[in-house]
């Protein structure tokens, strides 16, 4: 650019910047003056409606919740609903018929389809065809997810354009249609169209032919729909019509003509294309690929996908992220400070943009939301200039040269800048429940629509009062509780941080070794066994010569990045840790066995994880018949001398008297809570089922409460202590020390790197199953496990088998350690007799069962790249690997897990 040029814009600029500001100036004066001075937020949706409100029916709205799709009979919401029939097209492609009767000019006659009837009609003409080409319009500025605002469908015969607008809750008429798998549908570049479908209308395309990817197997010089119009057509089309307003009614004839050709020509095309590549086929004689056939497969492939909302650990932060490393990096004055006015912004700027059902562009562009970070404007004047300026910045070199105002969002809700530009808040969080509340609470500012209506579940408000029609009151308040009850699972237990850091390590060749988090890094790195190569994210290389590479052993799984996403349905929102191999077995499992946590520990949202664990639950009562080996200690006894007080019991065969721990536990529990008040029969059953544990002697009220711990693990031991308060503390000698729990523990302290993917505390109970969310068929301890103890007991009544004897004294001994309440006895004994019949591959295939039952139980669709059913958990240690034993003998600690 010569100097002449850039000044001549630097005026332009600065003549458009004062525009603006008179203009905005003007604009803030005359809203005051209607308002009478103080109203100024008033939302300016109160006076205008946006089309899509006309819609009675959302699919898919802007809340934070995961999209539903269409769910057949019996069938998974998880799956495409057409997987097998896609599938089978996709094995027997076929097509035995033409596409057109050769090239038929435009004309004027076109049907515009806007009402049911003419819809009804339509239906009944496609159902008679064996091919129809299809293209959408979508309207994506005023719009939080887009919409579709036109499909063109033509026939041999004719051009229908469907108003997708006027017909939006009505659209599903045509779902059968696109599914038939005996109807092809042709479109050009069907990427996109069959998402947006899926979304608007549940639509699901079956039997699809793409023109585009015919034109890639024919390595066209171009693949666009204008190149070939122009090949095959002679007619020339101007794609800035894409770019246009879909939502306008009447189209304008331009507009019209334009939507037409995008269908019209495709079948003749499609017909041109096929010729050719059967040609391609006869050009070689025993040619393996039938390029016709590859072209339908890869079409049909295109339609296994599915529409997904993207969802982020926290509102607006990739956005975030993305700005800070496009515009902030490369400023050495970008600080701490800016960043964080980017990552408020953002957060407001997402919020906002679902509410009021706008793109995240039209409400405040990336530039904007930067000058206002960098700027921190105090006046709302000095606010919207700083707004205006930025996206002039922008525009002047795409020459639109209207002068911009800011969005209508940011005009009628001007008041919250202060706020986020000055004050202190702590948490991102909290911006979302203040703007929630603000705009969307009981006197919110701002309409409540089927867009927004979801986003309440994320807070306590109240909406009764604002929607309480007829009987919808009291159904939207069990909703609200339950949704509540949720969300206050997922802020107790779901990772409070990105799980995966995504840091690299190299090789001293500058092959991938594995993703990681950044303790792994600083391990090396203290110890001077690697350098620091990239820093966001940090990336180290190794000094010294690891043993193998990863991809050479079929170890794959390390070396890909890893989202922070429910690995099942893509929810990033919130996640929690799920452990694929339940803990009663994998903490026996020997330790090298066990360093392949990151492969079998994966993120799922809460509602995966309820799925994941109840069938894993499930499979675990199979194991236990399978191996006849029971989920719970059937016996136990007091081995105790009366005045010894480091208590143990002793586990016993069934038969040997005693009794069960969990019968014991509820027994007592039962007697110290509602002894005095229950009828005395009862009373006495339940004291006689303790005097059992006891070996028949009476008892007092210290062996009540002692029988509260029996079979207890330190850990649970604590927990119920810190329940039951000083009672407990006072009463009970038995009880030792926190210190000395933790020294038997072999201690809890972790000395590994990789802390962040451990398990940590809560490793020794099976992922997470104490909430009160969480139904009780969830629950593995506590109270829901005294209400399931009956059914422990019928899952345990497998008896006289081999596990069976000789248990005691394994038990007794390490009873300190492991709860008998749980299924840590159970694993125990299965984990040592793969050990013992089938060695190591038994735990190997015994983990695949694991993965398997995962698999099966929630059908991820997101699982990291690399990760795989059959992974073998097998990896050489080299001499500085952080998992060879060597290495963790520290003084930091014993290396667990
Ligand atoms: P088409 O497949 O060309 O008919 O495009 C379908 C829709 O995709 C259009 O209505 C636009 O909303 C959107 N679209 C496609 N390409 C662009 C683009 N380059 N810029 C903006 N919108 C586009
Ligand atoms: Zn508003
Ligand atoms: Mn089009």
């Amino acid at each position: 650019m010569d100097d002449k040029h850039k000044i001549k814009i630097a005026v332009t600029i600065s003549c458009l910047a004062v525009v603006s500001i008179l203009f905005v100036n003007k604009f803030l004066k005359h809203r005051k003056r209607k308002h009478n001075n103080n109203n100024i937020n008033s939302c300016y949706l109160k006076s205008q409606v946006k089309p899509q409100h006309t819609f009675k029916r959302v699919l898919a709205n802007n809340s934070y919740a995961p999209f539903k799709h269409l769910r057949l009979q019996d069938g998974s919401t998880d799956l495409h609903p057409y997987e097998s029939e896609i599938m089978d097209l996709m094995e027997k492609p076929l097509l035995d018929f033409k596409f057109s009767n050769g090239i038929t000019d435009m004309g004027d006659k076109y049907v515009w389809v806007d009402d049911e009837s003419k819809l009804k009609e339509l239906v009944e003409v496609l159902s008679k065809e064996r091919v129809f080409a299809v293209d959408t319009e979508q309207h994506s500025l005023h719009s939080f997810l887009g919409f579709t605002a036109l499909i063109q469908i033509s026939t041999r015969d004719e051009d229908y354009l469907v108003d997708t607008i006027a017909l939006h809750d009505t659209m599903g008429i045509l779902a059968p249609l696109f599914a038939d798998p005996n109807i092809c549908k042709v479109f050009h570049g069907a990427d996109n169209d069959v998402i947006w479908l899926q979304r608007d209308f549940h639509i699901y395309v079956v039997n699809l032919f793409d023109t585009a990817k015919a034109c890639d197997l024919l390595s066209k010089p171009q693949r666009s729909l204008a190149y070939l119009l122009e090949t095959y057509c002679g007619v020339t089309t101007n794609k800035l019509y894409q770019r246009e307003d879909w939502r306008q009614r009447p189209l304008s004839t331009d507009m019209v003509e334009y939507a037409r050709m995008d269908a019209h020509y495709l079948l003749y095309i499609a017909d041109c294309l096929v010729s050719e590549l059967r040609l391609q086929k006869n050009a070689g004689p025993n040619d393996k690929l039938d390029l016709v056939f590859e072209a339908i497969r890869r079409s049909n492939a295109l339609c296994l996908q599915l529409f997904s909302k993207e969802l982020e650990a926290s509102p607006g932060q990739s956005a975030a992220s993305s700005i800070i490393s496009r515009y902030l990096n490369d400023l050495g004055s970008s600080t701490a400070n800016m960043q964080e006015l980017v990552r408020r912004l953002c957060s407001w700027r997402d919020l906002m943009a679902r509410i009021h059902d706008e793109s995240l562009k039209y409400v405040l562009s990336d530039s904007a939301v930067v000058a206002l970070a960098e700027k921190s404007p105090l006046t709302t004047t000095d606010i919207c200039a700083t707004i205006s300026q930025a996206d002039m910045d922008v525009d002047v070199l795409s020459l639109s040269s209207a002068p911009r105002c800011p969005s209508s969002v940011v005009l009628s809700h001007l008041d919250v800048f202060p706020c986020l530009l000055q004050d202190e808040i702590n948490n991102l969080d909290d911006i979302f429940q203040l703007v929630l509340k603000k705009h969307l609470g009981p006197n919110g500012s701002c309409p409540l629509s089927l867009y927004n209506y979801g986003l309440l579940s994320k807070t306590n408000i109240k909406v009764s009062d604002r929607l309480s029609s007829k009987g919808n009151k009291h159904k939207l308040l069990k909703q609200v509780a339950r949704k509540a009850s949720r969300e206050l699972f997922v802020q107790k237990f779901s990772c409070k941080a990105p799980v995966y850091h995504n840091c690299r390590i190299y090789a001293n060749d500058g092959r991938l070794l594995c993703y990681c988090d950044r303790k792994k890094l600083e391990w090396y790195l203290q110890r001077d066994l690697a350098k620091v190569v990239d820093e966001d994210p940090p990336a180290i290389m190794l000094l010294f010569e690891p043993k193998g590479r990863p991809e050479d052993e079929g170890n794959e799984f390390y070396i890909h990045s890893k989202k922070n996403i429910c690995v099942g349905c893509g929810e990033g929102k919130h996640y929690l840790r799920y452990r694929i191999i339940p803990s009663c077995y994998r903490i026996h499992f020997p330790e090298h066995l066990k360093s392949h946590r990151s492969h079998d520990i994966v993120l799922v949202c809460v509602d995966c994880h309820e799925k994941a664990h109840s069938s894993a639950e499930k499979y675990k009562k199979k194991v236990a018949s399978e191996f006849g080996i029971p989920l719970f200690v059937h016996k136990v006894v007091d081995s105790n001398d009366e005045h010894d007080s480091g208590s143990s019991t002793s586990v016993l065969k069934v038969g040997d008297g005693g009794v069960s721990p969990l019968e014991l536990r509820t027994a007592a529990m039962a007697l110290i809570r509602h002894g005095p008040r229950m009828p005395p029969q009862r009373r006495e059953e339940l004291k006689q089922v303790v005097m059992k544990y006891y070996g028949g002697r009476d008892i007092s009220e210290e062996d009540l409460e002692n029988a509260l711990l029996v079979g207890m693990s330190p850990h649970e031991r604590r927990r119920l202590r810190k329940k039951r308060g000083l009672s407990l503390n006072n009463s009970s000698g038995n009880i030792v020390s926190d210190k000395e729990l933790e020294s038997r523990n072999g201690g809890v302290q972790l000395s590994s790197p990789d802390k962040s993917l451990n398990v940590d505390k809560e490793d020794r109970s099976d992922n997470i199953s104490n909430s009160p969310y969480i139904n009780s068929e969830f629950n593995e301890n506590e109270s829901s496990e005294l209400e399931n103890a009956s059914v422990a007991d019928s899952s345990a009544k497998v008896n006289g088998s081999i596990h069976q004897s000789g248990d005691g004294v394994g038990f007794a001994s390490c009873s300190s350690k492991l709860s008998l309440l749980g299924h840590g006895p159970h694993g125990k004994q299965v984990v040592d007799f793969l050990l013992k019949e089938h060695g190591e591959d038994g735990i190997r295939e015994f983990c695949q069962r694991w993965r398997q039952v995962f698999v099966e139980a929630i059908h991820p669709r997101f699982l990291p790249a690399g990760w795989d059913v059959t992974h073998s958990g097998r990896r050489e240690y080299g001499d500085y690997s952080v998992y060879n034993p060597a290495n963790r003998v520290s003084p930091a600690g014993g290396g667990k897990d």
